[in-house]
């Protein structure tokens, strides 16, 4: 865990293939992911700015390499410059909407499609087809059961899409995850291009 909610910001990260969630936990243990965040974006960034405050936790999803900067010497950095803080406020937009974009998600898609969406952005991020998730993770990030991960883990092995094996998924078809993923990583991708410019 990089923060809990609520804790001081005492580093900003960017990731280079680490990969990480902001989840959102409830009082009675739920966790929920409402952004992954990777080599696209960064974490802690505008909390360095001001308040220094995480408004989620932040957990590594994958383990990775991460560039890390401290937050005093990033907000120094950033008051001198508009083309920063533009930035800043862009990358902060993508949070945003990848959250509100997770919302609807939860709200109306089906868990087959929502894992298939989820495994998408993963590897995207990753930059690998080999992704070291348990089931229990992989529930506990799309808010189901772990019976529903298993159910949809197990079609998608069968149509020869991934292969899990204990605690590990490979990717072997990605066309055919993107046909059956929601609209979701699509629109995610596309306000990314919109914000950022091309993700990689
Ligand atoms: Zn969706």
């Amino acid at each position: 865990m990089l923060y809990e909610t609520g804790d001081t910001i005492k580093a900003v990260y960017f990731p280079v293939n680490a990969v990480i969630s902001l989840v959102v936990s409830l009082a009675t243990g739920e966790m929920t992911e409402a952004a992954m965040v990777g080599k696209d974006g960064a974490v802690g960034m505008a909390s360095a700015l001001d308040g220094k405050v995480a408004l989620s936790r932040a957990i590594v999803q994958l383990g990775g390499d991460a560039m890390v900067c401290d937050p005093t010497a990033f907000r120094g950095a950033a008051l001198q410059s508009e083309k920063l803080i533009s930035k800043i406020m862009r990358h902060e937009q993508t949070l945003f909407a990848q959250a509100q974009q997770s919302t609807a998600c939860m709200a109306h898609h089906e868990v087959d499609a929502r894992l298939c969406r989820w495994l998408l952005r993963a590897r995207d991020l990753a930059g690998s087809d080999h992704l070291p998730f348990t089931q229990e993770f992989l529930a506990e990030m799309l808010g189901v059961r772990r019976t529903s991960v298993t159910a949809v883990a197990r079609t998608l092995q069968e149509a020869g899409m991934i292969k899990y094996t204990r605690g590990k998924i490979e990717i072997l078809d990605v066309e055919g995850l993107h046909e059956c993923s929601c609209e979701c990583h699509e629109t995610t991708n596309e306000q990314y291009r919109q914000l950022l410019g091309p993700s990689s």
